[in-house]
């Protein structure tokens, strides 16, 4: 390696801890003041320079600059710190620096260490070699997984044009910290198609192309030629989809999901982690409260992209799992939109996503209010997917403690403002005996009964997203199916100890999110084996074996990378 690699490259800078010897062979005396340290030491420092930050995006700056100057330091940090530091890197502070991106960009990132792949509209026809050069100069070896985003949909903040590459970039730090993908084997890319941001269209200092979007029938004709340059460059490479709009997220996911290996983690991940959190759930009522599983009825609160793949997913759990019929498994589903519950004779017409779960049993009676609704369907579970901020008052709340000995109540919406409900509130009006699990990270809440602390289960699509990408890596899968993404919810339901399902958690702790994401990955990796859409020749044997989902497990655990144990900054610099 020459001295300026070792000095500029984040993938061979050491900083402080390069050794003595190291100094001397390179010719690099004098570059550093004279302590020695280890990667301990420079943690320690790390850590007191970021908790001095104030301010959230202070901190996701000072965490960028550190990733793009000192990887190894930065990864350290992202293993041993998870829980403090992904609320940074990724949701919700990642939306705020998105936002901003154009106004810290120039300060995130030294010359020689791109924090992402920059695509523009005009660049299609040249995009393979652009990706490859960038991938050389930028120090990646083949990339393995890609994060892609046009940035029309980012968060909950709608189009953030080229901003939105804080989302791809956020999303493979937590494959790395999570599920220990090899840093250098991800490619963040943002597509600048434009943006219809009219703030941004006018802001001088905004860094994307200050053009309106294209029409439907060129985007998909550009997305085309991106991911056919994309496959050319990287044969093997797994796509995952992110922030497209809706409609153009459902309309990828079709065209792509049977060609090549992709998903989309806004449809898919989301649907998994929520059904996994279901699964858990269910299990609780059945233990503390004997509900049988079929006995539930579920009311979806909104009845947007995301209730409805989440309902359509549940539906199928109960089919596959426990046997009920399609028609019976509906049944057991209500959806509230703007307009009160979703009947077939409401008299207005229904929104195409909307006309499959509409009630035909009502007798013709309407009802317009959710408290209505709850009086009528007597509800089990209450989950909401509305982004109504305080949707669930303390009498809807209530309401739910009295049906039900331990009420099922997902806020799920995103961000915490949206949210239905907060934690504190569930808790306080179900006398503390809600199963509860929300979109966003609330604060534990300290039990008037016991003194003890509780923490809320978050269905974060963190749970799912880097193990499913690790188990395709793992098994060389060729297709992300359905009965993948299935065997992604299952894994990580199974994660929970029955001690923690005990204390009425639903989802794992996320200080165990390496184990957790392995797991994930091994189940992953089984069902593609089974599925015959593995290729890896080692795992291929695994279903022969008389345990494939502990033997897949191994596997997976000898593919993850390390950053306590990457020799790579070691040799590279000796
Ligand atoms: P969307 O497509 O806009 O759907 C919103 C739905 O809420 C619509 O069906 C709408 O009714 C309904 N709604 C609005 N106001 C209402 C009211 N006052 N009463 C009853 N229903 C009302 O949004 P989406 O993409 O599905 O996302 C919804 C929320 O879910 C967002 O906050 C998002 O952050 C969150 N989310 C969370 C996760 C997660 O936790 N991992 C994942 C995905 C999404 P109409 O159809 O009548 O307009
Ligand atoms: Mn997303």
């Amino acid at each position: 390696v020459q001295s300026s690699k070792a000095l500029t490259s984040p993938y061979y800078n050491q900083s402080t801890s390069m050794p003595a010897q190291t100094r001397q062979a390179l010719g690099l005396r004098g570059y550093h003041p004279p302590a020695v340290e280890t990667l301990d030491h420079q943690q320690t420092r790390a850590l007191q320079f970021l908790r001095a930050k104030t301010t959230a995006l202070d901190k996701y700056i000072f965490l960028a600059q550190l990733r793009n100057s000192n990887l190894r330091l930065f990864y350290k940090l992202v293993n041993d710190q998870f829980e403090e530091v992904a609320p940074i890197i990724y949701t919700p502070t990642v939306g705020e620096a998105c936002v901003e991106y154009s106004n810290i960009y120039p300060f995130l990132a030294p010359p020689g260490s791109p924090d992402g792949l920059y695509v523009t509209i005009n660049d299609l026809p040249n995009l393979k070699e652009i990706i490859r050069s960038y991938c050389a100069k930028a120090g990646l070896d083949a990339p393995e997984i890609t994060v892609i985003s046009d940035g029309s949909r980012i968060l909950g903040l709608g189009d953030l044009g080229v901003n939105g590459i804080g989302i791809p970039i956020g999303k493979l730090q937590l494959y790395v910290g999570a599920a220990g993908i090899d840093p250098r084997k991800t490619l963040p890319i943002i597509l600048d198609f434009g943006t219809n941001n009219e703030k941004y269209l006018d802001d001088p200092l905004y860094l994307g192309l200050k053009q309106n979007r294209p029409n439907d029938e060129k985007f998909y004709a550009s997305m085309d030629q991106v991911m056919s340059s994309i496959y050319e460059a990287f044969p093997d490479i797994l796509v995952q989809f992110e922030d497209f709009q809706s409609d153009h997220a459902f309309g990828l996911l079709e065209k792509y999901q049977n060609k090549v290996l992709c998903f989309n983690d806004d449809i898919q991940g989301t649907g998994s982690v929520i059904l996994s959190g279901f699964m858990n759930a269910i299990k609780l009522a059945e233990k503390k409260s004997g509900v049988l599983p079929q006995d539930h009825r579920f009311v979806f609160f909104g009845a947007g992209s995301s209730a409805i793949g989440v309902g359509k997913q549940l539906q199928a759990y109960f089919m596959n799992h426990y046997g009920l019929s399609e028609d019976q498994s509906k049944k057991m589903i209500y959806y509230v939109d703007s307009k009160g519950l979703i009947t077939q004779d409401r008299g207005d017409k229904l929104a195409q996503h909307k006309v499959y779960f509409a009630r035909n049993d009502n007798n013709e009676d309407q009802f317009k209010s959710l408290a209505q609704v709850l009086d009528y369907v007597k509800p089990t579970a209450l989950i909401g997917l509305s982004a109504q901020g305080q949707a669930f008052t303390p009498d809807h709340l209530k309401q739910m403690a009295t049906l039900n000995q331990h009420p099922i109540v997902f806020p799920l919406s995103n961000p915490m403002t949206n949210a239905e409900c907060t934690f504190e509130q569930a808790m306080i009006n179900t006398d503390e005996r809600v199963i509860f699990a929300s979109g966003t990270a609330f604060p534990s809440f300290v039990s008037k009964k016991t003194g003890q602390s509780v923490t809320a289960g978050q269905g974060n699509n963190m749970y799912i997203f880097p193990g499913l990408g690790l188990g395709c890596l793992c098994s060389k899968a060729t297709r992300v199916s359905d009965g993948m993404i299935y065997a992604a919810a299952q894994g990580l339901a199974n994660t929970l100890s029955p001690a923690e399902l005990e204390q009425g958690h639903i989802y794992p702790a996320l200080t165990r999110i390496r184990e957790v994401s392995a797991k994930v990955a091994a189940a992953v990796t089984v069902q593609a084996v089974k599925e015959k859409l593995a290729t890896e020749p080692r795992v291929l044997q695994l279903l022969g074996q008389p345990n494939p989902e502990s033997a897949a497990l191994e596997y997976v655990h000898e593919q993850m990378w390390d950053v306590n144990q990457d020799d790579h900054f070691i040799t590279a610099a000796a």
